[in-house]
């Protein structure tokens, strides 16, 4: 994977060498993100055979092309599996557990002998180490009623007998879909509809697999739907497993970006450091982040300053534009422009922003050390709260993210921001915003035309 291509190296060697997540335990924490992936070694060891349940080894497991799992995942699955059939839905299992060896395989099969390239295997299938199946308590099932059709891994699974019985009842046997449908690509609050296809869910990197399906035990099930109805409650969007893993783990943001592969990515996270050189991705396209998957944060009052800003009266709008100077390392987050300007309905703010047609607005909580770019068009007080904050970033990669609370990577240099807010104010006050404070505000007038 670290080989260079033709015309480009992909995968940092520390992304894909420097592996600490353990494996053993049932609430690993791995994703796309650089620092959440499972060393090449790791193998379970307490695999058995699907549906003997004979104990087997990994290589004997992979050598044979068997179907195994973890015994507590392997004895959660027959029961399932049993109360489908009862059900009238006969599963399927497509998948199980697969050692990196084969993930390896897997990837470069999509890579190279399907033609697809690095880039959009990257996109659809795990890189090696960061796949849920390597945990050997992931499997993906399917039915015997929609294999006949011969329809694969689609999306429209979802909406099958066999898609709503697991959604319906996999968690009741310790199972949970990591990769669920994004509130904002249903259509009329169907739970298994899908409007986009194929689109990235920002929560967890992948498109929604209604097939993917993650033993974590009944114990620590309840404990997720506990934190998912809470979450529910306090009107953010539903928790996903992985969100929920890192919010034990300490995190604050919502996602990991995904580790750097040498593709257009835009936004990546990497564990090399940010004097490395010889990285797939653009410098100013990388978060670095530690051991843990946190971000490395310089000083974030230090690292930007605010060069100039102006502020036009467009209709019933002010559009607010500034030239910024960022330093190398400068850290932000979402909301960001998919192109140029991030706009503000009537009634949004950051607090509240829908950042897209039809999807329910959400709260851009402040993430620790993320520097963004500032306005308040309110009355001057210590209540101030320069509401409307966006990234110090844009493009359409890094905008894939504003559907969750993500951090960024800020490119470095001269940088123009621009957004709009639905106001009559004839001053608005610009500032940098970090840690829950602005940094030197300013006040500037608006010009009418
Ligand atoms: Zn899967």
């Amino acid at each position: 994977m670290t080989r260079p291509d033709r015309d480009r190296r992909f995968v940092a060697r520390s992304d894909a060498q420097r592996a600490a997540v353990d494996g053993a335990r049932l609430d690993a924490m791995v994703s796309r993100g650089a620092a959440a992936s499972l060393p090449s070694s790791w193998e379970p060891d307490d695999l058995v055979e699907l549906p003997s349940l004979r104990p087997i080894t990994a290589r004997e497991c992979s050598h044979r092309g068997a179907q195994c799992l973890r015994r507590p995942a392997a004895e959660a699955l027959l029961t399932m599996l049993a109360a489908m059939r009862a059900d009238g839905v006969a599963g399927s299992i497509h998948s199980t557990f697969r050692s990196y060896d084969v993930q390896c395989m897997v990837f470069r099969n999509w890579a190279y002998d399907d033609g697809r390239g690095f880039c959009r295997a990257a996109t659809g299938s795990a890189l090696p180490g960061h796949s849920q199946h390597q945990l050997g308590t992931t499997l993906d099932l399917l039915s015997v009623a929609w294999k006949a059709q011969d329809r694969g891994l689609s999306a429209d699974f979802g909406c099958s007998p066999a898609g709503r019985w697991i959604a319906a009842h996999a968690e009741a046997y310790g199972f949970v879909l990591p990769y669920p449908l994004h509130a904002d690509y249903r259509e009329r609050g169907e739970s298994c509809g899908v409007a986009v296809h194929g689109a990235m869910d920002p929560r967890t990197g992948y498109a929604y697999e209604p097939w993917h399906l993650r033993y974590l035990s009944p114990a620590l099930v309840r404990d997720f739907a506990d934190a998912r109805a809470r979450s529910s409650a306090a009107g953010s969007a539903e928790l996903t497993v992985d969100q929920w893993l890192r919010q034990r783990a300490g995190r604050v943001d919502d996602a990991d970006l995904p580790v750097c592969d040498g593709c257009a990515c835009g936004a990546c996270s990497t564990l090399e450091g940010s004097d490395a050189a010889g990285s797939p991705c653009a410098r100013d396209e990388m978060l670095v982040v530690d051991a843990d998957g946190r971000p490395v944060i310089a000083q974030p009052a230090a690292t930007v300053t605010i060069l100039r800003a102006t502020a036009r009266r467009a209709r019933e709008r002010v559009v607010i534009e500034a030239t910024l100077s960022v330093a190398p390392g400068t850290v932000t987050q979402t909301p960001v422009a998919q192109r140029d300007e991030v706009r503000f309905e009537e009634g949004e703010d950051s607090a509240r922003w829908a950042p897209r047609e039809r999807a329910a607005p959400r709260a851009f909580r402040d993430l620790v050390g993320a520097v963004r770019f500032a306005v308040s068009a309110e009355e001057t007080g210590p209540q101030e709260r320069f509401a409307h904050r966006i990234g110090i970033t844009s493009g359409h990669a890094a905008a894939a993210f504003n559907g969750a609370v993500v951090y960024l990577p800020a490119p470095s240099g001269s940088r123009r921001v621009r957004l709009s807010i639905a106001t009559r104010a004839s001053r608005v006050r610009v500032a940098l915003w970090a840690d829950g404070r602005a940094i030197s505000p300013s006040e500037i007038p608006v010009e009418e035309r």
